[in-house]
């Protein structure tokens, strides 16, 4: 009877599942450019010119950085706040506020200063 019950129970909790595989017509995903707006459209725009970096926020290798040839740091602004991994293994970041026309020593010595660049056009929409 045990035996009975629990094939019962059984053959009532088995599901069936059944898969169909449907065949479409080859279907694409539109462009992204279609569909981005505003600042991620100029990002877009500007990695198809050529410019992989347009709002310059990539990582830069530090060079001698002394007072006379000191760091050049990109910003279309006339303060940028910069992070310097003082050491290589350093698992901290100094961080700290560059104003143009003042070069700034970090504390580990190395000195920087800000080169004006010209920033992303901003599409006109948002020009108001
Ligand atoms: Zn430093």
């Amino acid at each position: 009877m045990a035996s009975l019950c629990g094939r019962t129970i059984f053959q009532l909790t088995r599901r069936t599942f059944s898969t169909a595989t449907v065949l479409s017509a080859k279907k694409s995903l539109p462009d992204p450019i279609d569909l981005s707006t505003g600042l991620e459209k100029q990002e877009i725009l500007s990695r198809q010119a050529g410019n992989d970096d347009p709002f310059m926020m990539k990582a830069l290798k530090r060079a001698a950085g002394t007072k006379d040839a000191p760091n050049l740091v990109p910003s279309a602004f006339e303060s940028r706040m910069i992070g310097c991994v003082c050491e290589e293994d350093s698992t901290h970041i100094v961080w700290m506020w560059l104003h143009e026309g003042q070069p700034r020593r970090c504390e580990c010595g190395h000195w920087f200063k800000i080169q004006r660049k010209q920033p992303v056009p901003v599409p006109e929409k948002f020009m108001d």
